[in-house]
């Protein structure tokens, strides 16, 4: 899941200096999961800014705002209704959701929130973060975990002999994620597998912007 943080509100405050009329828009996926940027605080913002003298002219969500693309009957119609009624739209979607929203609209749009990680949600009070889409996914080599995102080095082909008592020397908070590989591995029987050359890694599958062609 795409997680994403509430900027402050004196910043949301900035960026909409010199605007009258505001029209919020909510992501009903991973913001509000992640509780920064549903229809619960896009409500919350709203009060916020009318206090602060603003005309909130509407606070809505299409639901996941990254599939907005597909401009559907209720899309088209809350972006029209925003782009008639304000002078900037204040988005709470992820820079994906909030970049769709600017393409199909003619007024400025402004972001409430700041774009973390793709993440796993953690007994329901926190979020790590399981992978940064590098393009080339290793983790059926090992054990079905990512050290690519989960070693503060992205070591793919072992521990770096730092770790202490099992503890990353970058963040002694965090497992050396490369013993859990190891764990899980003896577990799957499969600790062997660990001892064969891993093959270089792809890194050209990571450069910016990537595309994802559907097949018809
Ligand atoms: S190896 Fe790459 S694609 Fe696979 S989980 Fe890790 S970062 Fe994500
Ligand atoms: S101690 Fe383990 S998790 Fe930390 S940087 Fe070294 S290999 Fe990566």
């Amino acid at each position: 899941m795409v997680t994403v943080k509430l900027k402050p509100l004196d910043e949301i405050l900035r960026s909409l200096s010199g605007f009258k009329r505001v029209y919020i828009i909510g992501c009903q996926l991973g913001s509000a999961r992640c509780k920064n940027g549903g229809l619960r605080e896009a409500y919350k913002i709203a009060g916020y800014l009318e206090l602060k003298g603003f005309k909130v002219t509407g606070v809505k969500s299409p639901g996941g705002t990254c599939v907005l693309e597909r401009l559907d009957h209720s899309s088209k119609s809350l972006l029209r209704e925003a782009q008639e009624s304000a002078d900037v739209i204040l988005s709470l979607a992820c820079g994906a959701g909030t970049q769709l929203i600017a393409e199909n609209v003619t007024i400025p749009v402004k972001t409430g929130v700041t774009t973390l990680f793709i993440g796993s949600e953690r007994e329901g009070r926190y979020f790590e973060e399981y992978c940064i889409a590098c393009g080339d996914c290793v983790i059926s080599d090992t054990g079905g975990i990512c050290p690519v995102a989960r070693c503060p080095k992205s070591l793919t082909n072992g521990p770096c002999g730092g770790a202490i008592a099992g503890k990353c020397e970058v963040d002694p908070n965090l497992p050396c994620i490369w013993f859990k590989i190891a764990q899980r591995m003896e577990q799957l029987n499969e600790l062997e597998k660990l001892r064969k050359p891993v093959p270089m890694k792809d890194y050209s599958l990571s450069v910016y912007p990537r595309k994802l062609v559907l097949e018809e």
